[in-house]
């Protein structure tokens, strides 16, 4: 049996926003950021994480459609 591994065949390596392993990207993503996360519910976080398929499951319950 055949298992994509990867969602996008080309794309940039960066690292999951939860577990830090690393992932390929849509090599357009870029991070955006709210503010740094002072007195602001965003935590600094990116407002577009990207997560590993673990994570996104574990965030997500299922994989979205
Ligand atoms: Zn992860
Ligand atoms: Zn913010």
């Amino acid at each position: 049996m055949k298992k994509q591994r990867w969602r996008w065949t080309k794309g940039k390596l960066w690292f999951c926003d939860s577990c830090f392993t690393s992932i390929r990207v849509k090599r357009n993503y870029k991070p955006e950021h709210c503010c740094n996360g002072f007195e602001c519910g965003c935590y600094g976080m990116p407002i577009n994480p990207v997560f590993c398929d673990k994570c996104e499951q574990k965030i997500f319950g299922k994989v979205l459609r």
